[in-house]
């Protein structure tokens, strides 16, 4: 709902730019000679805008790639395997630890696995690109997963790191779409991984802005009914 309000918003700001960039284009034809630089600027902004653009869509696609919502009865250690093998190698460039937990006592959770995998490795890029890349700046990195047992019939993820933390100014707001305060950044990551976590029925909270923390609860399989 709000999310795609939101992108369609996005969208519409750099396709009317095109639209206009375009027609400014066609009028400068009238006299090209005199409009040369003007022209290859407007081209140039023309080309900035529809990447930007695809980018976007790139962007989605890829967060909702699958299709629909696949639910299995999935163990919480391969849903962490599933969002920390993408981002380990970078991880370890960066020298950075990933703190992984003892799950072997946690049941099963319900959930589809690509689309929680990609929840968790979003919020590991995330704590990843909160350290400086100078690499003597590397004292004590790392990253801690935490999985518990939640209110009945849930189990809690959490995803913390000891980087400089979220501007409490920022606060919630980091849940906004395109809200974010990376140069290269989207400020979708969290909008979208938000709506994968409520469509499984599950929250996803910022726990503490500093150090940085984010849950999510997901809801794990019932128990099977034992019978005397
Ligand atoms: P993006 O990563 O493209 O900026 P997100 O929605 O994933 O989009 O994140 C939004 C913003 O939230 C980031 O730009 C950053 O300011 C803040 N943020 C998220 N995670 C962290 C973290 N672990 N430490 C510090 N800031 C964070």
């Amino acid at each position: 709902g709000e999310m795609t309000q939101a992108i369609a918003h996005e969208l519409n700001q750099p396709l009317s730019a095109l639209t206009n960039y375009a027609r400014a284009a066609r009028s400068m034809l009238a006299a090209p000679e005199q409009h040369l630089a003007l022209l290859a600027e407007t081209l140039e902004k023309i080309d900035r805008e529809s990447t930007r653009a695809g980018q976007v869509v790139h962007r989605l696609r890829e967060f909702f790639r699958g299709g629909g919502l696949r639910l299995a009865s999935v163990h919480p250690a391969s849903l962490i395997e599933e969002g920390v093998s993408p981002a380990r190698r970078r991880a370890r460039r960066n020298g950075i630890d990933i703190h992984i937990p003892d799950t072997g006592m946690l049941p099963n959770v319900r959930a589809d696995h690509v689309q929680i995998g990609t929840v968790l490795s979003n919020l590991l890029v995330n704590a990843i690109e909160a350290y400086p890349a100078q690499l003597d700046l590397i004292e004590g990195r790392r990253i801690d997963i935490d999985v518990h047992a939640d209110a009945p019939g849930f189990i809690r993820f959490c995803v913390q790191d000891n980087g400089p933390g979220i501007a409490p100014e920022l606060g919630e707001r980091v849940f906004e779409s395109f809200v974010t305060t990376k140069p290269e950044g989207m400020g979708l990551g969290l909008a979208i991984s938000r709506t994968l976590v409520e469509a499984h029925g599950g929250q996803l909270w910022l726990e503490s802005t500093r150090p940085a923390r984010f849950c999510f609860t997901i809801p794990s399989m019932p128990e099977p009914t034992h019978h005397a």
